[in-house]
């Protein structure tokens, strides 16, 4: 269906999008299953494609990760270019006025790559992290923080703020032993620092009840499926969270769901207090609901050591604060609430409370004039929400939009001048990298991974990166 003769003679449309990642490799597949002779340049920060995919989803969910077979596919089409390492944004010589001088048209799927604050007293100081951070590290980023801030070994209590499914993925992966993490792809590093850690409690701590608990139900029977930890709730939490929601609006077809969910947590250990668990020498997971963190307590060296909460009533499914408080005596927090995007071009219309790029079925505005030729897909499009069938979704919605443009008449067809974007690159002065470069280090890593029994063994340094292409 994709014919190089057809592409390099006659293709004139043409789309340069900045990300890599599934909103982006979505939207690019779905808009050339009707425009076979579309050009479609992807450009990335990173030297990797495929975003959360490689650097967000968790090692142990390979089936998850596999998605990157079909995401080389549409990167290897002839009509596809991939620049990795080349950030794009307002201070770069290539900007958004060059792309659109370059392409037809312009899609902004750069993600979410920010985090949210607490905004409590403390909550910087050492031995908190944020997910993003934590969640890069294990997955061995090219931003991730080094090993040495990762102390792991100095507590046996830890508090995760938040209970969505990166909540989840972070408690699973301080919960399972190396036997079961050492076939996938996490790094030798970080294997010996994450399986050596000292923490005995986990204590997930979310602001609202259970009805209104953020992670889904494959995710929850997962992490109390992990052998060797257990799992528990919390009596009057549980309690109150049902009496304060006797108004509960939920919608017939979600009924069902929720209910699914609520009876699996309501299947973990009921306890009154901590004195109340197995000493069995297992790790602990208790599951908390209507507690919001109120104040950090750090010791004299300036780690944390104790997290106050407000205890919460519902209201109208919304929690908020009592004057009654709790507390946890923790030495590791992890800041579970989220990620959020930020705006990279002036003029692109933005809303910095929701932040995403306010757009209309994907369709883009600049200084409040819609565009002809911009728009958006992926979690800057719809905030930092959803599996990947919602980016898929999401991003079909914005491929719609780019081909009724398309039929209407409305992109001009535009070759792009590479003399032009190579030499602006290179004044950026960095040196991109390819497609097929990039798959020269995945396979590297690949077959340095089964020489060590794993899925994959994650190059890490840039240099060695550059080595392996050999520029
Ligand atoms: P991203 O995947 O973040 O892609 C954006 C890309 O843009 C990145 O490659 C980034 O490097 C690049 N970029 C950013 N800024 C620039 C710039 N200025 N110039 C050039 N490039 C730029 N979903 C599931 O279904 N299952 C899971 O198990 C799962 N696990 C997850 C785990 C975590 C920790 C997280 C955070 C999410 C997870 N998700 C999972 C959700 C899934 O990852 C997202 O739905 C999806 O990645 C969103 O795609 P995106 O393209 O919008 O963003
Ligand atoms: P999320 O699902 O939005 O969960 C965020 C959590 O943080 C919620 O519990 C939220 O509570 C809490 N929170 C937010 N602000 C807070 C505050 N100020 N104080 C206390 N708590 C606060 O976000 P996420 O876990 O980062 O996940 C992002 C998306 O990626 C989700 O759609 C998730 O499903 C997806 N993902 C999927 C998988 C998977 O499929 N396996 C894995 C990882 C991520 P409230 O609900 O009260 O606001």
């Amino acid at each position: 269906m994709f014919c190089k003769f057809i592409h390099k003679r006659f293709s004139t449309l043409s789309l340069a999008v900045v990300g890599s990642g599934p909103g982006a490799i979505f939207t690019a597949k779905h808009l050339m299953k009707k425009h076979t002779n579309i050009v479609v340049d992807f450009y990335e920060k990173f030297p990797h494609p495929f975003g959360l995919i490689r650097t967000g989803v968790a090692p142990d969910h390979q089936d998850v990760k596999n998605i990157e077979h079909e995401f080389s596919h549409i990167l290897s089409l002839p009509q596809t270019k991939f620049f990795g390492n080349v950030i794009v944004n307002k201070d770069t010589p290539l900007n958004l006025e060059i792309l659109k001088k370059n392409y037809s048209a312009v899609l902004l799927a750069y993600g979410a790559h920010g985090d949210i604050t607490l905004g409590i007293k403390n909550e910087d100081c050492k031995g908190c992290f944020n997910s993003r951070n934590f969640v890069n590290w294990y997955n061995s980023s090219f931003d991730r923080i080094s090993n040495d801030k990762i102390i792991l070994n100095k507590t046996e209590d830890c508090v995760i703020i938040g209970n969505g499914n990166v909540a989840i993925d972070i408690a699973r992966m301080l919960s399972k032993s190396f036997e079961d993490l050492k076939q996938f792809d996490v790094g030798d590093d970080v294997l010996e620092i994450i399986c050596n850690n000292t923490i005995k409690n986990i204590h997930m701590v979310a602001r609202r009840g259970v009805n209104q608990a953020a992670f889904t139900t494959k995710e929850i029977r997962e992490l109390h499926g992990v052998k060797g930890l257990n799992t528990y709730i919390f009596e009057d939490e549980i309690k109150n969270s049902f009496e304060a929601d006797s108004e509960l609006q939920v919608l017939p077809n979600e009924r069902r769901q929720l209910k699914r969910k609520v009876d699996l947590v309501k299947s973990f250990d009921m306890i009154n207090n901590v004195n109340q668990i197995k000493k069995d020498g297992r790790k602990n997971l208790f599951l908390r609901f209507l507690n919001r963190p109120k104040e950090i307590i750090s010791d004299n060296t300036g780690t944390i050591s104790e997290i106050i909460f407000n205890k919460t009533k519902l209201i109208k499914g919304q929690a908020v604060a009592t004057e009654e408080t709790t507390s946890i005596k923790c030495g590791l927090l992890f800041k579970s609430i989220g990620y959020k995007s930020h705006s990279i071009f002036d003029t692109v219309d933005f809303n910095s409370k929701s932040s995403v790029i306010i757009n209309d079925k994907g369709k883009v505005s600049e200084n409040k004039v819609i565009s002809d030729n911009l728009f958006v897909s992926g979690w800057v499009k719809t905030g930092a929400k959803g599996v990947l069938d919602t980016t898929l979704r999401e991003a079909v919605d914005t491929a719609d939009t780019i081909n009724k443009q398309i039929e209407g008449g409305f992109l001009k067809n535009k070759t792009p001048n590479y003399d032009e974007i190579n030499s602006l690159i290179a004044k950026s002065g960095v040196k991109p990298i390819s497609f097929k470069d990039w798959e020269k280090v995945s396979n590297y890593e690949i077959e340095e991974g089964k020489k060590k029994g794993k899925i994959r063994d994650k190059v890490t340094d840039i240099n060695k990166v550059f080595e392996l292409i050999k520029h």
